[in-house]
């Protein structure tokens, strides 16, 4: 299936090889690409800097198909290696694929189509990728809020300056782990923080150990199987929240995506945020990529 799909384009340049399956490109797909990206009014503050990207090949599009985006995340992407697939693109450190489907016609889209908003996720992936550092300082009163919120709604927490360095402390070392070369994650870690809120908490103990292991639950489930519906009449419960945060908190809800991912990859919060709010720390940081 895959060779007749790439049968079909002309002037295709191997671009990728995972696992032994060669994944193709082409100039007039590239091309393609840097339209959608001048026509994008969201894209326009760094469009310089997003074209270069793609003419450095460190922008990547991939032909393909909806068939072959979940054939590419079963077969290519181990479950650890989840956190950098969205939808149709991902990060692998510093390079962005961004699989655009064959049949699809991308000239002629409404301006700011989904093809920009998952460039700029991507980009921000991107960044935290290769200057973690700077993306923590810089996105910091953002993943304060996002993971305040979060943490008060599941564990009815009262309100303390305290629990903001507790909140600090957990994203970022949940940050270092997922950015770094080879990502681990130390599911100590999440309880460790989750004991320190135990004092601020208006739930019983046993309600809040339950709350503290569906968290982690969910996070084993994921990692383990990334098929695994992890949206159980059991988990609901703490999958429906981070919905409220960014409606809340954010102004904005994201229907398009799960929101697994938020409950262990601080950085999947801000390249969310991204996609519906552009700040000028936005565009500063992206245009560092250059
Ligand atoms: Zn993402």
């Amino acid at each position: 299936m895959i060779t007749e799909l790439f049968a079909l384009p002309i002037g295709l340049q191997t671009v990728a090889k995972f696992e032994d399956e060669e994944f193709f490109s082409s100039n007039s797909l590239k091309e393609k690409l840097i339209i959608v990206v001048k026509e994008s009014s969201i894209l326009k503050p760094i469009e310089k800097e997003v074209i270069t990207l793609i003419n450095d090949n460190r922008i990547i599009p991939i032909f393909s198909n909806s068939e072959i985006i979940s054939y590419l995340k079963k077969k290519l992407f181990p479950p650890d290696n989840d956190k950098f697939f969205k939808s149709m693109g991902f990060c692998d450190h510093d390079k962005i694929y961004i699989l655009i489907d064959n049949n699809s016609n991308l000239i002629g889209f409404a301006k700011d189509n989904f093809l920009a908003r998952l460039l700029l996720h991507e980009l921000m992936h991107m960044v935290a990728s290769l200057n973690p550092n700077y993306f923590l300082v810089t996105f910091k009163p953002q993943l304060t809020i996002f993971y305040k919120d979060l943490f008060t709604r599941l564990f009815k927490l009262k309100d303390s300056k305290k629990i903001d360095l507790i909140v600090e402390d957990f994203y970022k070392k949940l940050f270092y782990s997922n950015e770094a070369a080879d990502p681990k994650l130390d599911m100590h870690r999440i309880v460790f923080s989750f004991n320190l809120l135990k004092k601020y908490s208006l739930l019983k103990k046993e309600e809040f150990e339950k709350v503290s292991m569906d968290y982690v639950k969910i996070v084993v489930y994921h990692l383990t199987d990334q098929h695994a519906n992890v949206f159980t009449p059991n988990n609901k419960y703490i999958l429906r929240e981070p919905y409220h945060v960014y409606k809340d908190k954010f102004g904005f809800f994201p229907i398009t995506k799960n929101c697994v991912q938020e409950l262990f990859v601080p950085s999947e919060v801000i390249c969310s945020i991204t996609e519906y709010k552009q700040t000028p720390e936005t565009y500063k940081a992206i245009k560092k990529l250059v």
